[in-house]
């Protein structure tokens, strides 16, 4: 019977984490989801963010009202104004809508890509987010590759990423991670962006920018944008997939926003708004509209100048900790004398490194040591403290000898 399916392959990320948590060792340490978790270990509630969502549950305004299809527009225009500036966004060339999180942005960027200007293929980094992967034929694309991590040298593959792009097809798109590339951390330098840049605007390339963790790389919000706003410079168009899991630390609330940047306006047509209206024709097809509750909050943080100082002033105590915790692992690595290359540790970006780990080392780490990272060696920094980060270094000791 055609009911008799098999089952669906297992998210290869969420399948570890599902592990971790099956795992009842004391010792077992989780560096497989990409969440942020303090020095203590515990998935973390910005202050900032505390203070919005205790204020809004307390107003008498509060309801649940549907929000319209292109979600809360307060929500949208701070966003549209993180990614592109000011002056972009005042200038009306911005479309953007206020989405369920980073990866319903992504589906409906591809699928604008895909339905309403009419791509066919869709390049995506080797290696990559897996969900990229899925997305892309769900979105009716054809999935191309494009390298962009070289293993030996861990680091970007810049000339093999330039020769790859410059054989895409005119129109088809590119998908670029804005920064804090998951999951190899490495990111492309300015001057490498405008390399890129070059090529996708003689290919007449889509370029759809998943930016997950902006702040999070650098921390400073408009150096981890670079990437998007080289490309809005030199007049190319681009869609943009925000999310605010990570930056805002709203995972399970869903907050996120896809936007369209046009450079030239058609004289007599308001190009923006008719964007704007073709993603919301694909957002009533998809989830109708989206939840308020978490973008309630992400748009008080922004909106407020008290709480929007403490927020970004916390992201630089994250990424500060982040940053340690990396100089830590490559310390303790390096003190044991482990063979392999550990300087790219610390010189990769946001929350993830690919330690270089065969899949059975990996295997190893976890089966023997209780450590949780994913298939291709990722491990989440984030996940590392003081009181695990040397247990971590001399599991990696252990199985690479
Ligand atoms: N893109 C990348 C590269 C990610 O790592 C993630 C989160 N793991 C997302 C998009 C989307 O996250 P969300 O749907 O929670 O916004």
């Amino acid at each position: 019977s055609k009911w008799d399916v098999l089952a669906a392959p297992r998210d290869p990320i969420l399948a570890i984490h599902q592990a971790y948590q099956q795992d009842p060792s004391p010792l077992a340490v989780n560096v497989s989801v990409g969440a942020y978790r303090d020095a203590g270990g515990n998935v973390h509630e910005f202050r900032a963010v505390r203070d919005a969502r205790l204020s809004i549950a307390a107003s008498s305004t509060y309801d649940h009202a549907y929000l319209p299809i292109s979600g809360l527009e307060h929500l949208a225009s701070q966003s549209a104004r993180l990614i592109y500036g000011d002056d972009v966004f005042e200038s009306g060339r911005v479309a953007c809508l206020h989405t369920v999180s980073g990866s319903c942005a992504l589906r409906l960027a591809l699928s604008l890509a895909s339905r309403v200007l009419g791509a066919e293929e869709a390049h995506v980094s080797l290696p990559a987010w897996p969900n990229h992967v899925q997305m892309v034929p769900m979105e009716a694309l054809k999935l191309a590759r494009y390298r962009y991590y070289d293993y030996d040298r861990h680091a970007v593959d810049i000339d093999g990423m330039l020769a790859d792009l410059g054989k895409a097809k005119r129109g088809d798109v590119v998908l670029l991670q804005a920064c804090a590339h998951n999951p190899s951390g490495a990111d492309l330098k300015e001057r490498e962006w405008r390399r890129v840049a070059d090529v996708v605007q003689q290919r007449r390339l889509v370029p759809v920018f998943d930016m997950a963790y902006q702040e999070l790389a650098s921390g400073d919000m408009e150096e981890d944008v670079c990437a998007v706003r080289t490309f809005v410079r030199k007049g190319i168009n681009v869609i943009v997939a925000q999310s605010f899991s990570k930056n805002l630390g709203l995972y399970n609330s869903r907050v996120g926003t896809v936007s369209v940047c046009v450079a030239d306006k058609v004289p007599g047509r308001d190009t923006a708004t008719n964007l704007l209206s073709q993603l919301s024709w694909l957002v009533r097809g998809m989830y109708s509209s989206p939840p308020a509750h978490g973008a309630l909050i992400a748009a008080k943080v922004m909106g407020d100048d008290t709480l929007r100082a403490k927020w970004l002033l916390e992201i630089k105590e994250v990424v500060g900790r982040i940053g340690k915790m990396r100089e830590r692992l490559r310390d303790e690595l390096e003190r044991r004398k482990v063979a392999g290359h550990w300087k790219h540790i610390t010189q990769t970006k946001g929350m993830f490194v690919l330690l270089g780990l065969t899949y059975s080392q990996v295997e190893r780490m976890r089966v023997l040591h209780h450590i949780y990272l994913t298939g291709n060696s990722r491990i989440n920094i984030a996940g590392l403290n003081e009181n695990n980060v040397a247990q971590v270094a001399e599991a990696i000791a252990e199985v690479v000898q």
